[in-house]
């Protein structure tokens, strides 16, 4: 599969993100079905965005968009989203792309403009529109439009070759000095790697028109097979039932978010929490929700991990357990229905923590139950607790970037504290309530509360977590 990665020239939002932790559900569910995967990912290192940023910034598009693209690697591995198995930067396949453009030529699919440019004649593809259902009937032969990013009303000849200007980058070749559209990109990539025909191409809704529908042209002209053979459009979100938008300021980066003091799993699991095919209305409840769900996956896990439980089995776990997994499963089938899929496991988890405090939950069932969270995880992947790192990398970011002020009072008193001065603090508590000073105790206790991390009591030890 091909699905369209970033153009980097901007840290993500987190509509983007939405799109590659969607795309990312689909890869594991796949691999979880024991379908193979070969997913591939272009980096759009070179546009007109990237041309006039690195311009203004006064450095190399280079240098420009690696300082994106390694931000972006940051952000997606955060989220936990798994790396494709191809990411091809554009920069490095424009051979590939002007060998297309000479094929498209020589069927006079494209030609060359007087400046040099080539577009596509878009009066040689009957077909085009059949993505979008649009209709382009009306549309004026050799109208010509060489932005990356246009509307439906200026659906015309795109270019697929951008002469060079003075003072751009550029490269030298066959078809002459200049640099790639946009489109020609993905089309090239996708069939180097992929074939000419492969199963299915991704991105997000906004790329149907005219990005998808100018890949299907200039692929099918040459080939005159089916590019993909199925298409997934992630649908955009809105934040606070808005149009996410800087004016508006409602308009987030995953950055923006975890210096908010929002963890990285709550933040994926909010992001995925409906399914790719419908809007998302992304709220802060929705991520204290979803912070409050991990929590009870975890809470529950470690109860189910290091719980002492007597032997022998109990038959209606047994059945809740096969339950859950089949309907966890059937839900993600159903075009990866993953606000469907989360319930079942929810409810296993209700009817495991209720037979657990009857003394009904035995150990022969701990597998049984273990299995479905591992295979909940395998594809949502929020249940190990690996939040520090991105916040810490977050904060450093900060630091570095003068945007400390942005950082959530809360969060850097959290931060403030070591693992290790809690646990002296820890033991302090401990052995202030064996000298009976419980007021030492629950002093301790409460500070250690104001700065996030909660003290658990239990039979086999005191543990502490922050929150
Ligand atoms: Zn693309």
């Amino acid at each position: 599969m091909y699905a369209c990665g970033p153009t980097v020239y901007d840290f993500g939002h987190i509509g983007n993100f939405r799109t590659f932790l969607q795309v990312d559900i689909l890869r594991r569910f796949l691999k979880l079905i024991g379908t193979p995967v070969r997913h591939v990912m272009n980096i759009t290192d070179v546009d007109d965005k990237i041309i006039h940023n690195a311009a203004a910034a006064g450095i190399s598009i280079g240098a420009y968009s690696a300082r994106y693209e390694q931000a972006f690697f940051e952000d997606l591995d955060a989220l936990r989203v798994e790396r494709p198995e191809i990411m091809a930067r554009a920069t490095e396949h424009i051979p590939r792309m002007v060998e297309l453009i000479q094929k498209l030529a020589a069927t006079g699919a494209a030609y060359q403009a007087e400046d040099g440019s080539w577009y596509f004649r878009l009066a040689s593809f009957p077909e085009y529109g059949k993505l979008s259902k649009k209709d382009f009937g009306g549309m004026e032969d050799g109208a010509r439009v060489d932005l990356d990013e246009y509307e439906k009303d200026s659906a015309r000849d795109f270019a697929l070759w951008k002469a060079a200007k003075p003072g751009e980058t550029s490269w030298e070749t066959a078809i002459g000095r200049g640099r790639p559209g946009w489109h020609i990109e993905c089309s090239a990539m996708a069939m180097e790697y992929l074939g000419e025909s492969f199963d299915l191409h991704a991105g997000g809704e906004d790329l149907i028109f005219p990005h998808h529908e100018n890949e299907i042209a200039q692929s099918e002209s040459v080939t005159h097979k089916p590019f993909a053979r199925h298409w997934m459009h992630v649908r955009f979100l809105l934040v606070d039932g808005r149009k996410m938008s800087k004016s508006e300021g409602n308009f987030y980066t995953l950055r923006d978010l975890l210096l908010k003091g929002y963890k990285a799993s709550a933040i994926r699991l909010a992001l995925v929490s409906v399914p790719y095919r419908h809007q998302l209305n992304f709220t802060f409840d929705g991520l204290i929700e979803a912070t409050a769900a991990i929590e009870r996956l975890r809470t529950f896990y470690q109860r189910l991990v290091t719980g002492r439980f007597a032997d022998g089995s109990n038959p209606a776990l047994k059945t809740a357990a096969e339950k859950a997994q089949a309907d966890y499963l059937a839900a993600l089938a159903n075009d990866l229905n993953t606000a469907e899929a989360r319930a079942p496991i929810f409810d296993l988890i209700r009817a495991a923590n209720t037979a657990i405090d009857q003394g009904q939950l035995l150990a022969g069932d701990r597998h049984a139950i273990l299995a479905v969270l591992a295979s909940f995880d395998a594809v949502f992947d929020v249940i190990e607790d690996r939040d520090a790192e991105p916040t810490r990398r977050a904060l450093e970011w900060a630091a570095q970037t003068g945007r400390l002020a942005d950082v959530a009072p809360e969060l850097l008193a959290r931060q403030s504290l070591t693992d290790e001065a809690i646990d002296a603090l820890v033991a302090e508590r401990t052995l202030a309530k064996r000298q009976r000073n419980f007021a030492r105790a629950d002093q301790i206790r409460n500070e250690l509360a104001g700065k996030g991390v909660v003290i658990e009591d239990s039979k086999d030890g005191v543990r502490w977590k922050r929150k």
